[in-house]
């Protein structure tokens, strides 16, 4: 077959170390039965490991000239291929059947990093863990501080969802062709229901959206009529602080005040 050219519009920079192929296969652990859905297959770097240890694996991949490799590659009974942009891919409907939780893993599309992180935040219920490669900056943002410049609407709504760990740096030369920034593998695993404590969550995720909104700007100029300064002092909060001074924990009590 012939040799495929990457692709840049797909952020296509394909895993070849593999000591890092290993590290993460590992961290994964694929229990053979698993239900485990790899986002952005490419040429196979982590799909040939996990479809050695799984019984079946399930891919969602957008190019089609990926497509028909895979499809040369593997036995349907392997590997099921659903065709199209992870941004919009109903991955509740993989186990809404069956019920049973799923793992997901990929080496993400950087150019689509941050929108298909809060799109698969969304299926956190029908998630076990998720075990993704991205540019280290974005890790750097979702396990970020409150109080740090990295601390923005990523690092509130995931961890808010999710407890996260930064399990491994990469640098470029473990990918061909090599990226222009370092990556990093992280671990998200959802939190349990009882700790979930937002009443409302369209709401929780409209403020945070509002309160981040300008990053330079003070709460009370953000939360305009969302919360005045009465509120503000029956929370406790200045409404002087800007938005990364606030943890998610206060994000979640203001969200709740709300009527
Ligand atoms: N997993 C392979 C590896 O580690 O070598 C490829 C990783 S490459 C960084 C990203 C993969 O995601 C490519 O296969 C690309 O075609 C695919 N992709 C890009 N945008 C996508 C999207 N919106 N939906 C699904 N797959 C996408």
């Amino acid at each position: 077959m012939s040799k495929h050219i990457a692709r840049k519009r797909f952020g296509q920079n394909f895993l070849v170390d593999q000591q890092v192929i290993a590290d993460i296969v590992n961290a994964v652990a694929p229990q053979r039965g698993d239900c485990v859905v790899e986002i952005g297959p490419g040429l196979g770097a982590l799909t040939d490991p996990l479809v050695k240890r799984l019984d079946h694996l399930q891919v969602v991949e957008i190019d089609r000239d990926i497509i028909a490799r895979l499809k040369k590659r593997y036995p349907a009974e392997k590997l099921t291929i659903h065709e199209g942009d992870a941004l919009t891919f109903d991955f509740g409907a993989l186990t809404s059947q069956s019920g049973v939780q799923m793992h997901i893993v990929g080496n993400l599309p950087y150019n689509i990093s941050t929108p298909l992180l809060f799109h698969l935040a969304g299926f956190a219920e029908q998630v076990r863990d998720m075990h993704f490669m991205l540019q280290k900056e974005v890790v750097e943002r979702m396990v970020a501080m409150p109080g740090t410049n990295d601390f923005g609407r990523l690092s509130v709504m995931l961890q808010y969802r999710f407890v996260m760990d930064w399990l491994l740096d990469v640098p470029p030369e473990s990918f061909e062709p090599a990226p222009k920034v370092d990556s990093a593998v992280v671990r998200l695993i959802p939190r349990p229901a009882a700790e979930l404590t937002v009443r409302d969550e369209p709401r929780f995720a409209a403020l945070v959206s509002a309160a981040f909104g300008q990053r330079r700007k003070m709460l009370r100029n953000n939360l305009k009529g969302i919360l005045d300064d009465t509120a503000f002092a029956a929370l406790g909060i200045l409404p002087t602080a800007r938005a990364e001074d606030l943890s998610v924990e206060d994000y979640i009590r203001i969200a709740n005040s709300l009527q």
